[in-house]
C-alpha cells in the first residue's frame, strides 16, 4: 500500500496553446486526487516537441490553473530543490544517461535510417498488406565498422528501444478496468530523436520516476502510449504509479470535442473573458467525467476535496453541455453579495453603448436588475443595450399586441397615469398596472406587453418597473408616445 501522505501527482502540460477544458479536467481530477490524500500536484511542462511550443504558453496555461483554483505544490515557478527543473528541455542530459544505460544493456540501439528509409519501408509493409507498418529493425545489428561509415556519411543516428517480442502489456487501469496490448503491435520506437531531444513517451517516464509521481490521470489519447512506457519502466525497473485515462469530452452530438470546433467556447480564457466566474468552471469540469455518489451539484473547492472519490470516474464519454455550464455559473453570480457582483460586472456593462450617459447609481440599479437572470458577464451588454438604445422591429406577435384593442387600451391609460405619477419609482409603477388590471380585467401580456414593446422593442427583458426609474419619466413618455 502507498503512504497516502506520499501521494504525488503531476499535470505535464506541453506549452503549444492555452489552458484547454481537456487540459484543465485533467489537471482539476488530479489536483483533487492528491488533496483529497493529503499529497502533492504538480506542473511540469512537456516542452520537446520544440516545434509546437508557443510564446506564452507554459505562463498562460499556468496562470489559467491557478484562476481557477488549481494551485500546484511544485511547478517550474515554485520548484522544489529536490526534483527541479520542471521543464522538460532544462533536463536533456537525464534523458541522455538513462537513454546510454538501455544502450548498454541491449535495450535499445542506434538507428541510422534516414526518412526516406524509413518511408520507403513503411511503403514497403502497405503494398505487402501489412495495416500498422513498424520499424523493420534495419539497424538492430550494425557493426562497428557500418555505424562508422554512416558516421562518416554525416548521418545522425535516433535511439530506438528493443521491445520485448511477443510481450504482453497488461496493467488495471484506474478508469477503465483492465487493459492489455501487446508489444508485436507496436514496433521498436524512437526514445531519443537525432538532435538528442527526446520523445515524449520516454521523457514522461523518466520524469514520472525521477518526481516520485504515484498515480498519472490523463487523457484517454494517452491509453496506447501505456504500453511503451510501461516497457520503459520494466527495462530500467523503476516502480510504476499507477495509470488512469480520462473519457473523452463529446459535444451535444456525441462528436468528440475538437479544438477547432468554433461552436463551443473550449479555452479557459475565452471564458474568463466572458465573464464566467472561476468556481463556475471548477464545478462545471468537476462534473465532466466525475460524478458523486449522491445528487448534489453544487461543489465548492473544499466539498470537492472531500468528495472526490477516483473511483467514480466515467468510464463513457462526458457531454460537455453549456447549458449548464450557463446554468452553473448564473448560480454562482446569484450568490455574489452586490459589491463584489459590482465589482465583477462594471467591466462588462461599461462595454453597453451610451452607458457613459447614465449616472453611476442607475448603472449600478440597471446591473442589479439582472443579476438573478445573467448567465456570464458580457451577456450585460445584450441585455441592457435594448434599454438605452431599442431598436423597433417588430414582429407579429409584438404588431399584433399593438394593434389589438386590449392593447391599446392597456397603453394609453399607462400614458394618462404615468404623465400624472410623481414619484416614478418602481412600487409605484407596480401600482399603475394593478390599478388598470382592476379598471378594465386585462392581465398578462396586453397588460405588459405594449409598455414594454414600446420602451426596450422587446418582449423580453428585466422588469418594468426597475426599467422606467433607470430611464426617467421624460424618457419613458418619449419613448410611449412615440
Ligand atoms: N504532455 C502530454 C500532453 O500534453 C502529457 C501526457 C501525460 O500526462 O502523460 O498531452
Amino acid at each position: 500500500m502507498l503512504d497516502p501522505k506520499k501521494i504525488r501527482v503531476r499535470y505535464a502540460p506541453s506549452p503549444t496553446g492555452f489552458l484547454h477544458i481537456g487540459g484543465a479536467r485533467s489537471a482539476l481530477f488530479n489536483y483533487l486526487f492528491a488533496k483529497k490524500h493529503q499529497g502533492q500536484f504538480i506542473i511540469r511542462i512537456e516542452d520537446t516537441d520544440i516545434e509546437r511550443n508557443v510564446e506564452g504558453g507554459e505562463v498562460s496555461q499556468i496562470r489559467d490553473l491557478k484562476w481557477l483554483g488549481i494551485i500546484p505544490d511544485e511547478s517550474p515557478l515554485e520548484p522544489n530543490p529536490k526534483y527541479a527543473p520542471y521543464r522538460q528541455m532544462e533536463r536533456l542530459n537525464t534523458y541522455q544517461k538513462y537513454a546510454q544505460q538501455l544502450v548498454k544493456q541491449g535495450h535499445a540501439y542506434e538507428c541510422f535510417c534516414s526518412e526516406e528509409e524509413l518511408e520507403r519501408s513503411r511503403e514497403e509493409q502497405l503494398a505487402r498488406g501489412i495495416a500498422a507498418p513498424q520499424y523493420n529493425r534495419r539497424c538492430l545489428h550494425l557493426s562497428i565498422a557500418e555505424k562508422n561509415n554512416f558516421i562518416a556519411q554525416g548521418r545522425k543516428p535516433v535511439i530506438r528501444i528493443k521491445l520485448e517480442d511477443h510481450l504482453t502489456i497488461a496493467f488495471e487501469d484506474m478508469v477503465r478496468g483492465p487493459v492489455s496490448f501487446n508489444n508485436d503491435d507496436i514496433g521498436d520506437w524512437v526514445l531519443i530523436k537525432s538532435n538528442g531531444i527526446p520523445t515524449y513517451n520516454f521523457a514522461v517516464v523518466i520524469d514520472d520516476y525521477l518526481m516520485d509521481i504515484t498515480h498519472v490521470f490523463r487523457g484517454e489519447e494517452h491509453l496506447s502510449n501505456t504500453p511503451k512506457q510501461i516497457q520503459v519502466y520494466r527495462y530500467l525497473q523503476f516502480p510504476m504509479p499507477q495509470f488512469g485515462h480520462m473519457t473523452i469530452i463529446v459535444n451535444e452530438h456525441g462528436k468528440k470535442l475538437s479544438k477547432r470546433d468554433a461552436s463551443i467556447v473550449q479555452f479557459m480564457s475565452q471564458y474568463r473573458d466572458m465573464g464566467y466566474l472561476p468556481e463556475a468552471i471548477f464545478n462545471f469540469i468537476l462534473l465532466l467525467g466525475w460524478s458523486p455518489e449522491g445528487t448534489q451539484e453544487i461543489f465548492t473547492k473544499a466539498q470537492a476535496i472531500a468528495a472526490f472519490d477516483a473511483k467514480r470516474l466515467s468510464s463513457s464519454p462526458s457531454m460537455f453541455d453549456p447549458q449548464k455550464m450557463n446554468w452553473l455559473n448564473n448560480h454562482y453570480l446569484k450568490q455574489m453579495p452586490e459589491d463584489a457582483y459590482w465589482h465583477f460586472i462594471s467591466p462588462f456593462i461599461q462595454k453597453v453603448p451610451g452607458i457613459d450617459q447614465l449616472k453611476e447609481q442607475s448603472v449600478i440599479q440597471l446591473a442589479k436588475t439582472f443579476k438573478d437572470q445573467l448567465a456570464y458577464g458580457l451577456q450585460i451588454v445584450d441585455l441592457v443595450k435594448p434599454i438605452l438604445q431599442p431598436t423597433f422591429n417588430f414582429d407579429d406577435e409584438a404588431t399584433s399586441l399593438l394593434q389589438s384593442q386590449d392593447g391599446k387600451k392597456a397603453l394609453a391609460l399607462f400614458i394618462q397615469k404615468f404623465s400624472q405619477l410623481q414619484d416614478i419609482q418602481g412600487p409605484n409603477i407596480k401600482e399603475i398596472f394593478k390599478a388598470i388590471q382592476a379598471e378594465t380585467g386585462l392581465k398578462g401580456k396586453p397588460l405588459f406587453m405594449p409598455v414594454r414593446l414600446k420602451l426596450t422593442g422587446q418582449l423580453h427583458g428585466a422588469e418594468l418597473a426597475n426599467i422606467i426609474p433607470i430611464l426617467g419619466k421624460e424618457l419613458t413618455l418619449k419613448r410611449l408616445q412615440a
